[in-house]
């Protein structure tokens, strides 16, 4: 009875179940159908793989608030039908999932007039079949064939980045996704009228239909005059974004342990006159007036060296990065869970939350960046970038290049190329 054809991959769960015991009567299912963005692939099978001539099928969507049970009590089943199916769900997909407006699909037999099929798509790309044959309920997970395929756009900014993108669809995107590779780079907020991009990403596409952005494959931004470039290369234990000699764009230590810019409230300042000791004391850090309970992030890769309370530093984590480098993360209010000393962490990760332990006059961050133990000023010291493409793979790598070279770009297209999964 479950059918599949040659467009579906059908994964993972089958699950057996319970008897069905009762009819199920449907008639008085509720005629809110909504338009499906499926087309029927043959005459018989629609998008689903199944046979639709056996069945009437209706088209709903998830209504607010409804979940899992409200969905099969409308269909009309018993309450011990819906707790069992709800069991062996849960077995198989987060049952929280179902949210306002996912299309579901009931397939209710002709002969039977019972429903034994239902199809819920919690998104473009998966769906979920539930299949009530004979004695026993089978719910499988299933996806749709994604295409992909190659995209190339340019521009100049006038008003903005994000005006300046001809592609509605993928602008959040694409614009979030460049301030990320260039974040090194380029401030973002600063981007002016004159800036020119060349973007060539990818595309994702089921049955034709645009369901979501891929990849960004290669970016050329010219900011103030300077142009950057960043290409994807994803080979062996590489997958970043590297500019024109294989380096990395992305450096090897974030800028702010923050998430989100704060405000500097004291900077680097070997002469600073300290206003609680009340006397001239070198400020070795940045102060970030950041909220109390603000999660702080480690700007590397690293070991945590202490984790403590350390008197005036109040609750410290201090980190060794790459050898030479070395961050301290003062007053703070807590540890994050796992931290302590010995503890490996990766850039980004939280270490802490921002507090005011120690000698402190309010809730702020001291960050201490050194290099080799002497105390360096984050914001402007040259950081090394992150590791660069070894010659092994620069072959490798220039043929990415010379494929995605954005100076290559004639116009804005679609590529006809289809890149597969
Ligand atoms: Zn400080």
């Amino acid at each position: 009875m479950y059918k599949l054809f040659w467009g579906l991959l059908v994964i993972a769960f089958v699950v057996q179940c319970q008897h069905r015991d009762t009819n199920s009567n449907l008639k008085q299912l509720s005629e809110k159908a909504v338009k499906s963005s499926i087309e029927p692939v043959s005459a018989a099978y629609d998008a689903f793989g199944i046979d639709v001539s056996e069945f009437q099928v209706r088209d709903f969507s998830v209504q607010k608030n409804e979940s899992l049970y409200l969905l099969l009590k409308k269909m009309d089943l018993s309450q011990s039908q819906i707790y069992r199916a709800i069991q062996k769900a849960k077995e198989i997909i987060d049952v929280r999932s179902f949210k306002p407006k996912q299309p579901y699909r009931a397939y209710i037999s002709k002969k039977s007039n019972e429903l034994e099929k239902l199809v819920w798509e919690p998104n473009k790309v998966e769906f979920v079949t539930f299949d009530w044959q004979d004695d026993s309920l089978l719910i499988n997970r299933a996806s749709r064939v994604v295409t992909k395929k190659k995209k190339q756009i340019s521009g100049e900014i006038t008003s903005s980045l994000y005006d300046a993108i001809s592609d509605e669809g993928s602008r959040d995107k694409l614009v979030y996704r460049m301030s990320e590779i260039f974040a090194w780079q380029v401030d973002f907020f600063n981007l002016r009228k004159g800036d020119k991009f060349k973007i060539l990403y990818e595309k994702k596409y089921v049955d034709g239909q645009y369901v979501d952005m891929g990849k960004i494959l290669a970016v050329e931004l010219t900011h103030m005059g300077d142009s950057y470039f960043a290409y994807r290369f994803n080979e062996g234990s590489f997958d970043g974004y590297y500019d024109e000699e294989g380096k990395s764009v992305q450096k090897a230590l974030l800028k702010a342990p923050f998430a989100y810019d704060h405000r500097i409230s004291s900077g680097f300042n070997p002469n600073r006159f300290h206003p609680v000791l009340k006397r001239r004391r070198p400020h070795n850090g940045i102060d970030y007036a950041a909220p109390y309970g603000t999660p702080v992030l480690s700007v590397g890769d690293g070991t945590v060296s202490r984790a403590g309370y350390y008197g005036a530093a109040g609750r410290m984590v201090e980190v060794e990065y790459h050898g030479s480098f070395k961050a301290k993360y003062m007053h703070l209010s807590r540890f994050a869970k796992g931290v302590g000393s010995g503890t490996h962490v990766k850039q980004g990760d939280v270490i802490g939350y921002v507090g005011n332990s120690g000698r402190v006059t309010g809730t702020h961050l001291h960050y201490g960046l050194y290099r080799h133990d002497r105390p360096i000023n984050p914001l402007t010291v040259d950081l090394p970038a992150a590791k660069s493409i070894p010659q092994e793979y620069m072959a490798a790598f220039e043929r990415v290049k010379n494929e995605m070279n954005p100076r290559l770009f004639s116009k804005d297209t679609v590529g006809a190329v289809s890149l597969g999964e």
